[in-house]
Protein backbone atom coordinates (compact mmCIF):
# COMPACT_ATOMS: atom_id res chain seq x y z
CA UNK A 1 0.00 0.00 0.00
CA UNK A 2 1.49 3.13 -1.12
CA UNK A 3 0.49 6.11 1.45
CA UNK A 4 1.26 9.82 0.71
CA UNK A 5 2.31 11.19 4.57
CA UNK A 6 1.86 15.47 5.12
CA UNK A 7 5.21 15.86 7.01
CA UNK A 8 4.90 19.25 9.17
CA UNK A 9 8.69 18.91 10.62
CA UNK A 10 11.44 15.84 10.87
CA UNK A 11 10.55 15.72 14.48
CA UNK A 12 7.15 14.87 14.37
CA UNK A 13 7.64 12.49 10.69
CA UNK A 14 10.12 9.87 12.96
CA UNK A 15 7.15 7.60 14.95
CA UNK A 16 4.62 7.59 12.59
CA UNK A 17 7.11 6.67 9.20
CA UNK A 18 8.29 3.98 11.33
CA UNK A 19 5.27 2.88 12.93
CA UNK A 20 3.50 2.81 8.91
CA UNK A 21 6.67 1.09 7.43
CA UNK A 22 6.59 -1.76 10.59
CA UNK A 23 2.86 -2.54 8.78
CA UNK A 24 4.18 -2.31 5.71
CA UNK A 25 3.20 0.36 4.05
CA UNK A 26 5.22 1.98 1.07
CA UNK A 27 5.27 5.72 2.84
CA UNK A 28 6.55 9.04 0.88
CA UNK A 29 6.47 12.40 2.12
CA UNK A 30 4.90 15.60 1.86
CA UNK A 31 6.11 19.01 3.03
CA UNK A 32 3.54 21.78 2.96
CA UNK A 33 5.12 25.26 2.97
CA UNK A 34 2.95 27.76 3.49
CA UNK A 35 1.78 28.10 6.95
CA UNK A 36 5.44 28.37 8.42
CA UNK A 37 6.42 31.52 8.85
CA UNK A 38 8.24 33.68 8.51
CA UNK A 39 10.19 32.06 5.05
CA UNK A 40 13.57 31.11 6.48
CA UNK A 41 11.87 29.00 9.15
CA UNK A 42 10.31 27.16 6.58
CA UNK A 43 13.97 26.79 4.95
CA UNK A 44 15.06 25.72 7.79
CA UNK A 45 12.06 23.40 8.72
CA UNK A 46 12.76 21.99 5.03
CA UNK A 47 16.08 21.68 5.56
CA UNK A 48 15.70 19.82 9.10
CA UNK A 49 13.55 17.23 6.89
CA UNK A 50 15.68 16.70 3.94
CA UNK A 51 18.56 16.00 6.13
CA UNK A 52 16.26 13.32 8.60
CA UNK A 53 14.79 12.13 5.03
CA UNK A 54 18.19 11.23 3.43
CA UNK A 55 19.09 9.33 6.79
CA UNK A 56 15.80 7.28 6.81
CA UNK A 57 15.86 7.29 3.26
CA UNK A 58 12.42 8.32 2.55
CA UNK A 59 11.43 10.07 -0.51
CA UNK A 60 9.52 13.92 -0.12
CA UNK A 61 7.01 16.03 -2.16
CA UNK A 62 8.33 19.31 -1.30
CA UNK A 63 5.51 21.64 -1.99
CA UNK A 64 7.13 24.44 -4.64
CA UNK A 65 5.89 28.44 -3.95
CA UNK A 66 5.58 30.16 -0.33
CA UNK A 67 1.85 31.32 -0.40
CA UNK A 68 2.64 33.49 2.83
CA UNK A 69 -0.23 35.92 1.64
CA UNK A 70 -2.86 33.51 0.19
CA UNK A 71 -2.60 32.04 3.97
CA UNK A 72 -2.69 35.19 5.96
CA UNK A 73 -6.02 36.32 3.76
CA UNK A 74 -7.60 33.38 4.62
CA UNK A 75 -7.25 33.73 8.47
CA UNK A 76 -7.39 37.35 8.65
CA UNK A 77 -11.03 38.01 10.99
CA UNK A 78 -10.69 34.80 11.89
CA UNK A 79 -7.49 34.26 13.66
CA UNK A 80 -8.38 32.25 16.57
CA UNK A 81 -10.26 29.71 14.55
CA UNK A 82 -7.16 29.85 12.03
CA UNK A 83 -6.47 26.16 12.71
CA UNK A 84 -9.57 24.88 10.95
CA UNK A 85 -8.13 26.70 7.55
CA UNK A 86 -4.61 25.28 7.94
CA UNK A 87 -5.40 21.98 8.85
CA UNK A 88 -7.61 21.91 5.56
CA UNK A 89 -5.61 23.02 3.49
CA UNK A 90 -2.74 21.23 4.15
CA UNK A 91 -4.83 18.03 4.34
CA UNK A 92 -6.48 19.02 1.05
CA UNK A 93 -3.20 19.71 -0.75
CA UNK A 94 -1.79 16.44 0.57
CA UNK A 95 -4.81 14.00 -0.49
CA UNK A 96 -4.82 15.98 -3.87
CA UNK A 97 -1.27 15.03 -4.28
CA UNK A 98 -1.95 11.71 -3.41
CA UNK A 99 -4.59 11.12 -5.74
CA UNK A 100 -2.52 12.31 -8.96
CA UNK A 101 0.12 10.62 -7.80
CA UNK A 102 -2.01 7.21 -7.55
CA UNK A 103 -1.23 6.77 -3.98
CA UNK A 104 -3.82 4.43 -2.10
CA UNK A 105 -4.25 6.64 0.74
CA UNK A 106 -3.01 9.87 2.82
CA UNK A 107 -2.05 10.96 6.18
CA UNK A 108 -0.50 13.23 7.96
CA UNK A 109 1.90 13.83 11.50
CA UNK A 110 -0.80 16.25 12.71
CA UNK A 111 -1.65 13.39 14.14
CA UNK A 112 1.61 12.73 16.36
CA UNK A 113 1.38 16.11 18.26
CA UNK A 114 -0.22 16.16 21.47
CA UNK A 115 -0.57 20.09 20.60
CA UNK A 116 -2.51 19.92 17.91
CA UNK A 117 -6.39 19.66 17.79
CA UNK A 118 -6.41 15.93 16.65
CA UNK A 119 -9.98 15.13 16.58
CA UNK A 120 -10.60 17.79 14.14
CA UNK A 121 -7.81 16.80 12.29
CA UNK A 122 -8.96 13.20 11.80
CA UNK A 123 -12.52 14.89 11.25
CA UNK A 124 -11.28 17.09 8.37
CA UNK A 125 -8.93 14.52 6.98
CA UNK A 126 -11.94 11.93 6.64
CA UNK A 127 -14.13 14.54 4.94
CA UNK A 128 -11.46 15.49 2.14
CA UNK A 129 -11.03 11.71 1.92
CA UNK A 130 -14.28 11.20 1.41
CA UNK A 131 -14.69 14.14 -0.90
CA UNK A 132 -11.92 13.71 -3.17
CA UNK A 133 -12.32 10.11 -3.39
CA UNK A 134 -9.28 9.28 -1.66
CA UNK A 135 -8.92 7.11 2.35
CA UNK A 136 -7.47 8.94 5.00
CA UNK A 137 -5.68 6.89 6.70
CA UNK A 138 -5.96 7.39 10.26
CA UNK A 139 -3.89 6.24 13.42
CA UNK A 140 -3.31 7.95 17.08
CA UNK A 141 0.22 8.41 16.57
CA UNK A 142 0.61 10.05 19.91
CA UNK A 143 1.41 7.52 21.38
CA UNK A 144 4.86 7.67 20.14
CA UNK A 145 5.22 10.97 21.54
CA UNK A 146 8.18 10.38 24.08
CA UNK A 147 9.93 7.97 21.50
CA UNK A 148 10.32 11.15 18.58
CA UNK A 149 11.24 13.29 20.74
CA UNK A 150 14.22 11.79 22.17
CA UNK A 151 15.47 10.03 18.71
CA UNK A 152 14.85 13.60 17.38
CA UNK A 153 17.19 14.77 20.00
CA UNK A 154 19.72 11.91 19.29
CA UNK A 155 19.87 13.12 15.64
CA UNK A 156 20.21 16.68 16.92
CA UNK A 157 17.02 17.41 14.35
CA UNK A 158 16.37 20.92 14.36
CA UNK A 159 13.58 21.45 17.09
CA UNK A 160 11.48 24.36 16.18
CA UNK A 161 9.95 26.35 19.04
CA UNK A 162 6.27 27.28 17.97
CA UNK A 163 3.62 25.68 15.33
CA UNK A 164 4.20 27.30 12.42
CA UNK A 165 2.14 30.48 11.47
CA UNK A 166 2.97 34.17 12.59
CA UNK A 167 0.07 33.77 15.20
CA UNK A 168 1.42 31.02 16.99
CA UNK A 169 5.05 32.57 17.12
CA UNK A 170 3.61 35.29 18.84
CA UNK A 171 1.59 33.42 21.53
CA UNK A 172 5.00 31.34 22.07
CA UNK A 173 6.99 34.38 22.54
CA UNK A 174 4.33 37.13 23.86
CA UNK A 175 3.19 35.39 26.89
CA UNK A 176 0.64 37.41 28.64
CA UNK A 177 -0.75 37.07 31.85
CA UNK A 178 -3.05 39.07 33.95
CA UNK A 179 -1.55 39.15 37.90
CA UNK A 180 -3.79 40.84 40.18
CA UNK A 181 -4.61 43.49 37.33
CA UNK A 182 -1.58 44.64 35.90
CA UNK A 183 -0.41 42.59 32.37
CA UNK A 184 2.98 41.03 32.43
CA UNK A 185 4.45 39.78 29.38
CA UNK A 186 7.37 37.53 27.67
CA UNK A 187 10.81 37.65 29.75
CA UNK A 188 8.33 38.85 32.89
CA UNK A 189 6.07 35.52 32.13
CA UNK A 190 9.22 33.32 32.06
CA UNK A 191 10.48 35.10 35.04
CA UNK A 192 7.59 34.76 37.13
CA UNK A 193 7.24 30.61 35.94
CA UNK A 194 10.46 30.62 37.10
CA UNK A 195 10.02 31.73 40.39
CA UNK A 196 6.97 29.76 40.99
CA UNK A 197 5.46 33.46 41.83
CA UNK A 198 2.25 33.18 39.81
CA UNK A 199 -0.56 33.61 41.89
CA UNK A 200 -3.38 30.69 41.18
CA UNK A 201 -6.61 31.15 41.12
CA UNK A 202 -9.57 33.62 40.16
CA UNK A 203 -6.69 37.06 40.29
CA UNK A 204 -4.67 35.19 37.41
CA UNK A 205 -5.78 35.21 34.19
CA UNK A 206 -3.55 32.95 31.88
CA UNK A 207 -3.99 33.57 28.06
CA UNK A 208 -3.45 30.96 25.43
CA UNK A 209 0.43 31.72 24.97
CA UNK A 210 1.00 31.14 28.34
CA UNK A 211 -0.85 27.68 28.18
CA UNK A 212 1.70 26.88 25.45
CA UNK A 213 4.30 28.51 26.81
CA UNK A 214 4.01 25.87 29.81
CA UNK A 215 3.14 23.20 27.89
CA UNK A 216 6.35 23.65 25.79
CA UNK A 217 8.25 23.81 29.06
CA UNK A 218 6.47 20.87 30.68
CA UNK A 219 7.27 19.21 27.78
CA UNK A 220 10.70 21.00 26.76
CA UNK A 221 9.38 20.18 22.99
CA UNK A 222 7.24 22.22 20.54
CA UNK A 223 4.28 21.39 19.21
S1 LIG B 1 -1.20 27.51 15.05
FE1 LIG B 1 -0.34 25.86 13.76
S2 LIG B 1 -2.14 24.69 13.05
FE2 LIG B 1 -2.87 26.66 13.80
S3 LIG B 1 -2.91 28.01 12.00
FE3 LIG B 1 -0.92 28.31 12.97
S4 LIG B 1 0.43 26.88 11.91
FE4 LIG B 1 -1.65 26.24 11.48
Amino acid sequence: MKILLHICCAPCSIYPVKTLRNDGYNVMGFFYRHNIHPYTECLKRQESLEHYANIINLKVIYQEGYDLEGFIQNTVFRESNRCLYCYHDRLRSTALTAKRGKFDCFSSTLLYSKFQKHDMIKSIGESIGKSLGIPFYYQDFRAGWKEGIEESKRLELYRQQYCGCIYSEKERYIATTRVHGSTVQGSEVKKLIGSKSVPSGKETEICEGLRAYEDINASNREP
